[in-house]
């Protein structure tokens, strides 16, 4: 205690008067553990209070929720499909052990986003945003384009692409159902051949749950895990307006952690694998 006052008195003193000092140190030291009284509760907020960011689209608002973790940390999880609950739920038990940074997006629990413009009804894929050409699709694709919608389309997306400012990984979390779309898509032939630079896939692992990534050095370790996994080709992809591939033109590293509705266990196991590699490949 003797020790702490003379520190105290040492550094206050330094900006003048020791008698001021001397009579206030009991109060900086009350203040000092008040201060990191109050720290460690903003901690706990931060934790358990997600943070929300309302964004209008059109007519229509929508939820950025921000959860978990430091918002400084570098892998950013992130969900765009609202209806993919068991990608949500497996982040969600994760964090529990280890707190990570989670953004979803948050409306009416369903895959597209619906809004009006001008007395006008639109709907988008938020996976097919990300570049101009993927917006003029999914807003066709939803029944009806124009440009303002797509102006709006692409504000709103910018709002989620802040996100991953100063991140170095992306991990999206996403759930299939369809029973054509699964990690054989990729293979020679298959729909999504066009996308793919690399393929592993494990005979013993179900063909719907996949990593799909943007970086060779990850494939390379899911691959040596024994994991299904896709490598995107960074040059030759269908430019559909994904994150992936607005992350593949970027340089921006991106994991993408596919497991059919459902398969809880199965997500789960692939979060605990992404960060066992990203850990790795950082030191
Ligand atoms: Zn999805």
């Amino acid at each position: 205690m003797e020790k702490l006052k003379t520190t105290a008195r040492f550094q206050l003193s330094e900006s003048g008067n020791n008698r001021i000092v001397k009579f206030y140190s009991p109060l900086f030291y009350i203040l000092f553990f008040l201060l990191l009284f109050l720290n460690s509760l903003t901690g706990i907020a931060q934790n358990e209070n997600p943070m929300i960011k309302t964004v209008k689209l059109g007519n229509a608002t929508f939820q950025l929720i921000q959860e978990y973790g430091d918002i400084n940390d570098d892998i950013l999880f992130l969900n765009v499909h609202e209806d993919e609950h068991t990608s949500i739920e497996t982040v969600h038990e994760y964090a529990k052990s280890t707190p990570v940074h989670f953004v979803r997006i948050a409306h009416a629990k369903t895959r597209r986003l619906e809004f009006e413009l001008k007395g006008k009804a639109y709907s988008v894929d938020p996976n097919r945003i990300f570049t101009r050409k993927g917006r003029k699709n999914t807003l066709k694709d939803g029944g009806k384009f124009s440009f303002k919608a797509a102006k709006e389309v692409r504000i709103f997306s910018e709002y989620i692409l802040e996100y991953l400012n100063d991140k170095s990984v992306i991990v999206a979390m996403h759930n299939n159902t369809d029973v054509n779309y699964t990690i054989k898509s990729y293979l020679p032939g298959g729909d999504e051949s066009e996308n793919t630079a690399e393929v592993y896939v494990n005979p013993d692992m179900d063909a719907d749950d996949f990593i799909y990534t943007t970086v060779k050095s990850y494939f390379d370790e899911f691959k040596k895990m024994g994991i299904n996994v896709i490598l995107q080709d960074n040059e030759k992809y269908v430019n559909d307006g994904s994150l992936s591939v607005y992350c593949g033109q970027n340089g921006i590293n991106y994991i993408n952690i596919e497991a059919q509705k459902g398969h809880f266990d199965e997500q789960l196991k692939l979060i605990e694998a992404t960060m066992t590699i990203l850990q790795n490949t950082r030191n």
